[in-house]
């Protein structure tokens, strides 16, 4: 047996096709039978059948949903465009439609992103299949790697790259509204020779610390504390007073100043030099700038001793 005569078996040839009725049947059982969620619908968007993964994935029962429109159930801002364009559908120009991402309403009233996509079908006075593919699991992991992506793995911190992205936003937010903007430049004094000291291992719960001491010290969500890299921390304070950040620095140095006394078997204080640098009145040219004019300060308590907090000059 050849290709051919094996292909000739399968074909339907055109006096076999079932007339009107039979074909809409023949969708209907072809729609129950698809394992992606799927619905049929009317060319003006009545919903004419779910299949079984479509009830699972929204879960209505077909007598809540049949007969309803599409678009009764799509959030904005979708929600619009697929009623105009249903409205406008018609067998010369029914309404088809690439994957796009919408959010459905779903019987429990939480919105459910989904890839919908609408395919014309060709039978009786003409159908869409929408096709659902649900987008939850895709969107929880791309959360997961943007958070990933946007914080220090040791720390839980802010990593570099979110607190310079914070930074600039905010230094542009701040001098629009004619606010002030303070930052925090934070580096431990003399880590090497803790780490030379306690070992490596001490040295990292030791900067797990610092960093819960920082955080513990940040006023409220519009600021941002971060791992600036190694040893260095920063804190962006957006509409905040130097004196303001004087006293969230002076927090940072209390919390800190009582750290030895957490960490097992290690006996000598843990310090950090800070600097503060705070944008008022155009005195910086650039966010850059105002950075930094608070490590510059840093590095200037670092000179006068250690263990203690300057403002920029
Ligand atoms: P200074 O007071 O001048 O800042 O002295 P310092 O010893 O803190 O500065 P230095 O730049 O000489 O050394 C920084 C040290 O920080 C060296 C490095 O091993 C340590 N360090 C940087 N990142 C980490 C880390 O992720 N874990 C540990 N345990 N140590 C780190
Ligand atoms: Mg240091
Ligand atoms: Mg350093």
């Amino acid at each position: 047996m050849n290709a051919s005569s094996t292909n000739k078996n399968a074909r339907i040839e055109p006096h076999e096709l079932p007339d009107a009725a039979n074909q809409q049947d023949l969708l209907q059982m072809m729609v129950s039978q698809l394992q992606d969620a799927a619905i049929l619908l009317t060319l003006e968007g009545e919903i004419v059948q779910l299949n079984n993964a479509a009830i699972e994935l929204l879960g209505y029962a077909p007598v809540q949903i049949e007969s309803e429109h599409l678009h009764s159930i799509i959030r904005a801002p979708w929600k619009e465009t697929f009623a105009y364009r249903f409205e406008n559908s018609d067998h010369h120009s029914p309404f088809v439609q690439p994957a796009v991402e919408v959010e459905l309403l779903a019987a429990n009233g939480e919105g459910l992103p989904l890839s919908v996509s609408l395919s014309f079908m060709p039978i009786a006075e003409g159908y869409l299949l929408a096709n659902l593919r649900d987008l939850r699991t895709q969107k929880a992991e791309l959360r997961k790697l943007a958070r990933l992506a946007a914080t220090d793995p040791l720390t839980g911190l802010a990593n570099r790259r979110t607190f310079d992205e914070r930074l600039t936003s905010a230094w542009q937010n701040c001098t629009k509204q004619h606010y002030p903007i303070s930052v925090i430049v934070i580096d431990v004094d003399y880590f090497k020779q803790f780490n030379d000291r306690y070992g490596h291992i001490r040295g990292d719960h030791c900067l797990q610390l610092i960093a819960e001491a920082i955080a513990n010290s940040v006023p409220d969500d519009s600021c941002l504390a971060a791992r600036y890299g190694g040893e260095e921390f920063a804190v962006i304070l957006p509409a905040t007073s130097a004196s303001t950040a004087q006293k969230v620095a002076g927090s940072i140095r209390n919390y800190i100043s009582e750290l030895c006394m957490k960490m097992h078997g290690v006996d000598s204080a843990v310090s950090v030099s800070q600097g503060i640098a705070t944008e008022i009145q155009g005195q910086f040219r650039s966010a850059e700038a105002l950075l930094f004019a608070a490590d510059t300060a840093m590095y200037r308590a670092k000179m006068e001793g250690r263990d203690r907090i300057n403002f920029s000059l």
